[in-house]
């Protein structure tokens, strides 16, 4: 039997597959493999087996050895990898990636284990202690203690007694020695979380509607309005009909909540997978799905790849988010490969959210997805109150400080009433810019096109694109003028004005620069859940989706932030963000506030999300991409290509040019826009970024793909040529 192998070289844009003898390796469709390669030995994957090969019996190599007990990708597993290959024109061995933890690939991790030891029981204890020297107490402690305890880890016992006592018992034939595997288990410190509830009729409602749809459900539910329960039951009923479940979270690390719900309901049948967890961790995990130990998978997006077989259903929770799709290769959009696998394994598939995509809602209405509709909150208490500051009143009224005169009085009052507020703004770092007073000189990275952001803490200034530190200026490097200037407000400065403000008060901060390790916003948010503290100031991250039950108050520093983004969603952001933001407030017993500061108070999206009023704001939108061809009216296409020769991206650019030229001009009336120019951000980690971007309205499908094409077939070892669909952020 032949196997053709595709060989996992990392730095390979191609696929090589290869034919190799199976010989007596036992390898299969889906099994891991060494074979050897030129002089060295590779890891590969067996797509296929086959009787024949076209090459000559002697000049075909056999496999060394199969890596794994069963194949690590299952059927179903490289039926979705070769819609992946095809759809998003990458590398099968790119593609076959996404579904093992990497760790896994390079071999440096494996299946931990310990001895564990017990009595022999074809020996009677009396007869054991009766054999015993005088003196050898350690031996009788030994033999006692296992009879109580039964099997023990031998590296307990060394310690307790001693190695040499257990060594000879053992020799003796008392214990019996065996080696099992130890799980790694992450999070295991987490609270249990809430026990069963009864489901609202809404619940209730959007659970039977899942059930009884053959289509996607799209749950629009208000925050609040429980639509974590009803995921709970959906998965509680998916395995107890005998199938698997997976359920996707924007970002797990800030949802901690939603792990433990999982995990105090479904116990160890639950595996987490996430790019957090370290190596052991990531392998066990996943082992324990493959092998069917756990059936629910949760995580982030890449857990949409998870090991298992005989999936019931696919939960997507804030389907809205940007986390959904992947910016680097393969670039994958979740919901896509989630469509997918769940018609290829006939799972449902459910996304859920209080503020939909567009794109999605527009699916909803065209009957192309299923609706299911939560309006009311769980606790019964109508959605937060959220009041309006008008920002420049304040400046006019000479209120310089980031906090407008009624979120002041609001969190005084939230204070004083012993509840909890959240603070939220859209940037992190002490201050944006470093701007130079007299000459306008702006200080920026020197591998990148961006300026830098200045960190107080540690009094550098860093680059949010590629990391790169730099010491403060002490002095204009263009003028020597020694008048710099912070422009812009940041977290650790919102933070600072507020201990000056309220110096009682105890406060939290959350954004990147706080939460750099692993359990990071573990810790925050735990902190912050148990009343540590009473203010908490964040970035985006706090605006997902946790529960805390005596937050009442929300304060938005600077709503218009996102509006002015050079995007097509940007409003769709502002309304996801301001309702999400919003909706962390007032979910338990008593009614929430919002106070929403901004420049620009008439601002249709923002007064749609201060009414909470997703059918106007929808409404509206559709409108206007309609009438300007925007997705989900159009495709939004970008080919980029980078290097760090500036004159070889230009050159690229100039092919690929060409080359879509044709292509436009054979479809010409389905473009709405097609030009080349430079990215706006103009050279990231050293590499120049040129593009062609395009706005094509109909034959999409086809005209992609022969974008697809030009872009492999421009790109090689020096210049990185790819193509993006609508893409989320436009660098
Ligand atoms: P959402 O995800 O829609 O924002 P959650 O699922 O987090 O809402 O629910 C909000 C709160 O209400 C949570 O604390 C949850 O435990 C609680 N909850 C949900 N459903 C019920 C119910 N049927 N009865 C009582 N409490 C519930
Ligand atoms: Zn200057
Ligand atoms: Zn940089």
């Amino acid at each position: 039997m032949i196997a053709k192998v595709i060989v996992d070289i990392a730095t390979s844009e191609l696929d090589k597959i290869f034919d190799y003898k199976i010989g007596y390796s036992g390898a299969v469709r889906g099994s891991r493999v060494i074979v050897p390669f030129g002089r060295f030995k590779t890891e590969g994957f067996v797509i296929e087996t086959s009787e024949i090969s076209e090459f000559p019996d002697d000049k075909l190599k056999s496999i060394i050895r199969v890596i794994d007990e069963v194949p690590a990708l299952t059927e179903e597993n490289l039926a979705l990898a070769e819609y992946i290959h095809k759809k998003y024109h990458s590398s099968m061995a790119s593609v076959l990636r996404l579904f093992l933890p990497s760790e896994m690939r390079t071999g440096k991790v494996r299946k931990k284990t310990a001895n564990y030891v017990s009595l022999a029981e074809d020996i009677a204890v009396e007869s054991m202690l009766s054999s015993i020297r005088k003196g050898a107490d350690k031996q009788v402690a030994v033999i006692k203690y296992l009879q109580k305890n039964g099997k023990t880890k031998a590296s307990i016992l060394n310690e307790t007694f001693s190695a040499s006592s257990v060594t000879a018992l053992k020799n003796k034939g008392y214990l019996v020695v065996t080696e099992e595997q130890i799980l790694r288990t992450p999070y295991k410190n987490l609270d249990n979380q809430g026990g069963r509830v009864l489901l609202t009729n809404e619940q209730k409602s959007a659970v039977e509607s899942v059930i009884l749809s053959d289509k996607p459900t799209l749950i629009k539910g208000v925050t609040g309005s429980g639509k974590t329960e009803v995921y709970l039951q959906l998965i509680e009923k998916t395995i107890l009909s005998g199938k698997t479940a997976i359920m996707l979270v924007p970002e797990i690390s800030l949802t901690p909540q939603t792990f433990s719900r999982l995990r105090s309901r479904f116990g160890d049948k639950c595996a987490i997978l996430h790019s957090g967890l370290s190596a052991g961790e990531k392998f066990d995990e996943w082992w324990r799905l493959r092998s069917n130990e756990a059936t629910i998978a949760i995580g982030a997006r890449s857990a949409i790849f998870a090991p298992l077989e005989n999936l019931g259903i696919i939960i997507i929770d804030e389907e809205h988010d940007q986390s959904y799709e992947s910016e680097t290769s393969p670039r994958y959009v979740t919901e896509e490969i989630a469509l997918m696998r769940a018609k290829l394994s006939g799972a449902k598939l459910v996304l859920g959210s209080a503020t939909p995509k567009v794109e999605s809602y527009l699916k909803a209405k065209n009957g192309e997805y299923n609706l299911a509709v939560m309006n009311e909150r769980v606790n019964g208490k109508p959605l937060p109150e959220i009041v309006i500051a008008d920002m420049r009143e304040e400046v006019k009224r000479g209120n310089i400080s980031p906090f407008s005169l009624a979120l002041k009085a609001e969190l005084q009052k939230t204070l004083e009433s012993g509840n909890q507020a959240i603070i939220f703004l859209n940037r992190r770092g002490y201050s944006q810019k470093v701007i130079c007073r007299e000459c306008g000189y702006v200080a920026k990275c020197l591998n990148c096109d961006v300026s830098l952001n200045y960190h107080k803490a540690d009094d550098v200034l860093k680059c949010h694109y590629c990391g790169s530190q730099y010491h403060m200026l002490t002095a204009c490097p263009e003028c020597g003028s020694v008048s710099i200037n912070y422009s812009g407000t940041g977290t650790q400065k919102v933070v600072t004005e507020l201990n000056e403000l309220f110096p009682n008060a105890k406060i939290l901060r959350m954004d990147n620069d706080t939460t750099q390790n692993k359990e990071g916003h573990f810790k925050i948010l735990k902190e912050f859940g148990e009343k540590k503290a009473d203010i908490l100031v964040g970035t985006q991250m706090v605006a997902k989706g946790h529960d805390f039950p005596s937050v009442t108050l929300v304060g938005i520093l600077d709503a218009d932030m996102s509006l002015y983004f050079s995007d097509y969603r940007s409003g769709e952001r502002t309304f996801q963000l301001v309702t999400q933001v919003a909706g962390r407030s007032g979910r338990a017993g008593a009614q929430g506030k919002v106070v929403l500061q901004t420049y620009s108070p008439k601002n249709p999206t923002l007064t749609a999300s201060v009414n909470y009023d997703y059918e106007s704001f929808y409404n509206r939108e559709v409108a206007v991409r309609k009438a300007s061809y925007f997705p989900p009216f159009s495709h939004v296409v970008r080919i980029m290509v980078e290097s760090e020769d500036e004159s070889l991206a230009i050159s690229t650019l100039k092919q690929a040019f060409e080359k879509a030229k044709q292509v436009q001009e054979n479809y010409h009336s389905s473009f709405i826009y097609f030009d080349r120019m430079k990215s706006p951000v103009k050279r990231i980690k050293n590499k120049f970024r040129y593009q062609i971007l395009c706005r094509i309205k109909d034959d999409y499908a086809r005209i992609e793909d022969e974008f697809y094409s030009i872009a492999n077939g421009l790109t090689s070892k020096k210049v990185l040529c790819y193509v993006e669909v609508n893409p989320s952020t436009m660098n």
